[in-house]
């Protein structure tokens, strides 16, 4: 059998869907609760992000996960083995620091030969292992330098070259892109998510910038106070919010309030106290007529035009009130006679030119059956 096929058949894929289990993982300090009876199950090789405003609790659940919080309950378990008991430094676990902690007297090599040092490896191994770590992250040319003669980039770099010497069977990162400028975000966030796949590591990260987990993560968990709202892939969760909270923290979106008119098999409308005509939605919801809901539509799905839209619903007046310049984008704010403020995306296809529409214009918004979403929580 061939090296790979003997790999392949080696794999457990049940294994591989729940090498990471988070259960009824409970963490208090004194009687605040940080992170409240989690539950979550994360695959082998999975870039996974725990996402929320400061103070929500990822912070602390990463901690737990690297051993330096004990739940006050709950288990852990990574690759079927039960961590809780485990000390940090015995854990097959890394955590690459914000601050990246590099050792400053130590040139670029020896950071990255620390771990394995420690560890009692063979000095020749070491070698061969730092040389690999260095040529995945692109390093080598950088060996004899010592952090600061890197650029913030490239001490990320080393930092995450140290932390995957040991070839760790879980790396958590703690706002990885914390100590960077906007523009070098950008650039190492791609950087990193390909460094990382192909060590084939399993990573957790945390981070409170829902563009950074948007464009790094294979799955995110959206947390709030301690508790889990959602957990999805990036588009589930920009796509399908299963709650205001979920669709208001990723990315703009318009909320209108209202309540369920009629309620049927394939199709919803709904009448809101901010739009003359009804909102028909074009699928059927678990819900019930009269029941209080949100209608949640992103701007980029929202038209936007001079002429009246021929649809029965889904449209509304009003006057351009702003419009803010993104460059590749622009968007209009309409004020409806409501009070209700539309957001709508322009996409700047051409050099200044809006169609024409500017401040003070009557236009009209309108966006498709399927463009948003019903939300009951
Ligand atoms: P941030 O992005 O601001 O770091 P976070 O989501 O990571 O936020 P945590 O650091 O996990 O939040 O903290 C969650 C809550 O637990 C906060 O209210 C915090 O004040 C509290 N907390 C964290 N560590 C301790 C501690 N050692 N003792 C008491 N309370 C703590």
């Amino acid at each position: 059998m061939a090296v790979a096929e003997q790999a392949l058949a080696a794999k457990d894929p049940a294994k591989d869907s729940d090498y990471l289990r988070i259960v009824d993982v409970r963490k208090e300090f004194d009687s605040f609760v940080a992170v409240d009876d989690t539950n979550l199950t994360i695959r082998k090789g999975e870039i996974f992000a725990l996402l929320g405003g400061s103070g929500c609790g990822k912070s602390t659940l990463l901690r737990c996960l690297g051993g330096f919080e004990k739940p006050t309950s709950g288990k852990i378990f990574l690759d079927g083995q039960i961590m809780n008991d485990l000390p940090p430094y015995e854990r097959p676990i890394n955590m690459m620091f914000q601050s990246y902690a590099l050792f400053p007297h130590m040139t670029v090599e020896q950071n990255v030969a620390f771990g394995l040092k420690q560890g009692g490896m063979a000095k020749a191994q070491i070698a061969d292992r730092v040389a690999e770590m260095l040529s995945l992250t692109q390093l080598t040319k950088l060996a004899r330098r010592k952090p600061h003669q890197l650029s913030g980039g490239q001490q990320q770099r080393v930092a995450l070259a140290r932390s995957l010497a040991k070839g760790p069977k879980l790396l958590l990162l703690d706002e990885p892109m914390g100590a960077l400028d906007k523009k070098l975000r950008n650039q190492m966030q791609l950087e990193l998510v390909n460094i990382i796949e192909t060590s084939g590591v399993t990573c957790v990260m945390v981070t409170h910038d829902q563009e950074e987990a948007m464009t790094m993560a294979t799955r995110i968990a959206l947390m709030e106070t301690g508790r889990i709202r959602q957990v999805g892939t990036p588009d589930e969760i920009y796509e399908s919010p299963t709650s205001r909270f979920a669709a208001e923290f990723i990315g703009s979106v318009n909320m209108l309030e209202g309540r369920i008119d009629q309620d049927h098999a394939d199709y919803v409308t709904i009448v809101s106290p901010s739009l003359e005509k009804a909102i028909y939605v074009g699928h059927g919801i678990s819900g019930f007529e009269g029941q209080e809901v949100a209608f949640g539509v992103r701007p980029e799905k929202v038209i936007i035009s001079k002429d009246e839209p021929a649809q029965q619903y889904n449209k509304a007046r009003g006057k351009i009130e702003d419009i803010a310049y993104f460059g590749s984008h622009s968007v209009f704010h309409v004020r409806l006679a409501s009070g209700f403020r539309f957001m709508s995306n322009f996409a700047n296809q051409q050099r200044w030119a809006s169609e024409g529409m500017t401040w003070g214009d009557e236009v009209w918004v309108s966006w498709g059956d399927n463009a948003g979403v019903v939300l009951t929580s």
